[in-house]
């Protein structure tokens, strides 16, 4: 099916904001169109609503056009946004695997969308057959992670291909976790793919969760959509120029993957090695889950120690299972040993 038939209509019919901002942009000596106070600068201003800056600095980057780019405030916006451009509440549904990002789920039962979930294999691979077999005259939206959370695995890309050449509507793959798999986002692809968006995050290996800022790559007729039906001003002023300036130090971001990458294969060795783990899953990603036995238990008294990980126990095929994020050498380290500890203890009450 063509984009432009996906589109729900009312969205293709809308007629957006168009801000003070938007109808003139060039370089004025005085700003009197937009209601704001002369004082307190900078902050007295609107911000940039297209984020011009940003997106030139992202597009150097990322090899893609600033037009085919759309910057949110974290990836929660494009993932809602999507969902009101192309499924219809209560007509349209959306299909997507389990176990995976829970944002998904709360986004579609927002929008009163239905979602039509479909299990991973027993070692969390994606079936483009199953998910296709789920698919329906109704379905709009395939919702797809790789790197997947909570399992921590790319899924293959073969099957990712399938999928794009056969599913007849929008294909959104989410690499939030992209940057600890190098060589394997399916960006290159932009442009043989224009049923395609890519999500990407500046929370994880860019280390900026606390300033929201997430990137959705598509065609430029899709970016286009996810412009016209956004808060003007969904980026603050604060958050474009902090990422702005992160983007000019790249090679830091660099080194943190590189030592996070390391500390994860040495905390998954350690972990491997301690009595009551069942399995370390091999990750792609920043964190590891692992099969434990007592998962809740070990959770509980982690917490005790003021240790926190993410229990995923009650989440299909991740039974005693806790998730784990990479920290530094030394949080690591403080894990591991409240693990010994514990596990000293086990064997000792057994
Ligand atoms: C962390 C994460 C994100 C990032 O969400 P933001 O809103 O950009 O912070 C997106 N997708 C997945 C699967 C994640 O785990």
């Amino acid at each position: 099916m063509k984009l432009e038939q996906l589109i729900r209509k009312n969205i293709a019919d809308l007629k957006p904001y168009s801000s003070a901002r938007d109808e003139f942009s060039g370089e004025a000596m005085v700003f009197l169109d937009a209601n704001e106070n002369p004082y307190n600068a900078p902050y007295n201003r609107y911000p940039d609503p297209l984020q011009k800056e940003l997106k030139q600095g992202i597009s150097q980057i990322k090899g893609v056009k600033p037009d085919s780019i759309f910057l949110g405030n974290g990836s929660d916006e494009p993932i809602d946004l999507l969902i009101r451009v192309f499924c219809e509440p209560g007509i349209h549904n959306i299909v997507m695997m389990t176990p995976t990002y829970g944002m998904y789920e709360v986004a579609a039962g927002i929008n009163n969308v239905e979602i039509i979930k479909v299990p991973l294999s027993d070692d969390y691979q994606l079936s483009a057959e199953r998910m296709l077999s789920a698919v329906n005259n109704n379905s709009r939206l395939m919702f797809l992670c790789s790197p997947n959370n909570p399992t921590g695995n790319l899924l293959d890309r073969s099957e990712l291909l399938v999928l794009l050449n056969r599913f007849e509507g929008v294909v959104v793959i989410d690499e939030a976790y992209i940057d600890f798999a190098p060589g394997s986002s399916l960006l290159p692809l932009l442009q043989t793919y224009p049923n395609m968006v890519i999500l990407q995050t500046f929370s994880k290996a860019w280390g900026m969760a606390g300033l929201r800022l997430g990137m959705a790559f598509g065609s430029p007729r899709l970016i286009a959509v996810l412009n016209k039906i956004k808060y003007p001003y969904n980026l603050n002023m604060l958050t474009q120029e902090v990422a702005l300036s992160r983007l000019q130090q790249i090679e830091e971001v660099e080194n943190w993957v590189e030592l996070l990458i390391k500390e994860r294969h040495r905390l998954a060795s350690a972990l491997s090695e301690i009595a009551g783990v069942d399995t370390v899953f091999p990750s792609d990603a920043n964190f590891l889950l692992v099969k434990i036995m007592n998962a809740r238990q070990v959770y509980m008294e982690l917490l005790q120690k003021g240790i926190v990980v993410r229990d995923r126990s009650t989440v299909v095929l991740c039974g005693d299972s806790l998730r784990i994020t990479v920290g530094t050498p030394a949080e690591n380290n403080l894990l591991l040993e409240a693990l010994y500890d514990m596990k000293n203890k086990f064997a000792i009450q057994n």
